[in-house]
């Protein structure tokens, strides 16, 4: 490993925030005695924020930024900066100057202190607005911690210190780069959670909404599917299919046995109807658990395909 720290920062239209943001990084860390470089990602912007990175690498050595060709999505940006980090520990941070750079040598003191592979910032006093962001992110917390069994406050945070090797292993798509200690821990890696400081945003404007709550449930039951079966779908849908098949097979013999031995009328047996309707869904559950099997032996031979291109490689 050539540098102790890695900082990674998803940009996406934050042109007035680039300069600021690499500024105060810089002064926090040449404080320290760690070696450190800034990842920071330009997401496809459509305003001066790659412009302003390009700038900025010739005062900046430490500044390294990474160039997507589209806009990506935050979660694909993180992951572009995690795969040209250098760093023996990641830090990944929001680039609008909502995270605080004076948390950064906190979160690897706790992290050492700890001997926790993930240091997870809490924003305990959080400056987004109440009842469209932090109300409902409050609740999806809750949710989250109880559905995945890993406890934290605020999962949405972004200022997140990881240790390399955690991160390495795993790839993450979507929106899911909140679940990233939900999945480690999962593999076993420490999870320890810090209050840090959130400041209201300055410049620009929020990319999420309301809505993002709603995707943030829906991306849960996956990653609930993806901790809990990815290994064996044919027990998540199997064991539904058979609880659907048995009761309609005994339900359809029954029937059978009325109609020929006693010689009733079966046809207009509402209890005829039910007995169809689980067998067909018995069985489309059984065939996807075995859809799913194949996929997941794919799954697990990846072929290394990325999910983003880059404009052209960082110089340096
Ligand atoms: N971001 C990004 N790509 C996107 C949307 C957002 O890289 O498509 C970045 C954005 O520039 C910021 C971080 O992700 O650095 C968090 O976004 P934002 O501040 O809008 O979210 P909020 O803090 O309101 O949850
Ligand atoms: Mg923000």
């Amino acid at each position: 490993m050539t540098l102790d720290l890695s900082i990674i920062v998803p940009m996406y239209n934050e042109e007035e925030a680039v300069a600021p943001l690499v500024r105060r990084v810089q002064d926090v860390l040449t404080k320290t005695t760690l070696t450190w470089e800034l990842v920071c990602v330009d997401d496809g912007s459509r305003d001066a924020t790659a412009a302003n990175l390009r700038k900025l690498q010739k005062d900046y050595p430490a500044l390294k930024p990474v160039f997507l060709r589209r806009n990506y999505g935050q979660t694909a940006a993180m992951q572009a900066g995690f795969d040209h980090a250098q760093g023996a520990v990641l830090v990944t941070m929001d680039g609008d100057l909502q995270n605080d750079p004076q948390d950064i040598p906190r979160l690897l003191e706790k992290m050492q202190e700890t001997e926790a592979d993930v240091v997870s910032g809490w924003r305990k006093d959080r400056k987004d607005n109440t009842l469209i962001r932090t109300i409902p992110s409050k609740l999806a917390n809750r949710l989250i911690s109880r559905v995945t069994g890993v406890r934290l406050h605020d999962y949405g945070c972004s200022l997140k210190a990881y240790k390399r090797e955690v991160v390495e292993d795993i790839r993450i798509y979507g929106e899911l780069h909140r679940f990233i200690p939900a999945v480690v821990s999962q593999y076993g890696a420490h999870v320890e959670e810090m209050v840090v400081t959130h400041h209201p945003r300055q410049f620009g404007k929020s990319k999420y909404g309301l809505d993002k709550t709603f995707r943030v449930i829906l991306d849960l039951i996956l990653v609930k599917f993806f901790l809990s079966y990815i290994n064996r779908p044919m027990h998540a849908f199997g064991m539904t299919g058979l609880m659907c098949l048995v009761p309609g097979g005994l339900l359809a013999t029954y029937l059978a046995v009325l109609k020929m031995v006693g010689g009733e009328d079966i046809g207009g047996r509402p209890l005829l109807m039910l007995a169809v309707m689980l067998i067909l869904i018995g069985v489309q559950l059984i065939g996807m658990g075995v859809l799913g099997e194949l996929l997941m032996r794919v799954y697990h031979e990846p072929l290394g395909r990325k999910q983003y291109t880059l404009r052209h490689k960082a110089k340096n």
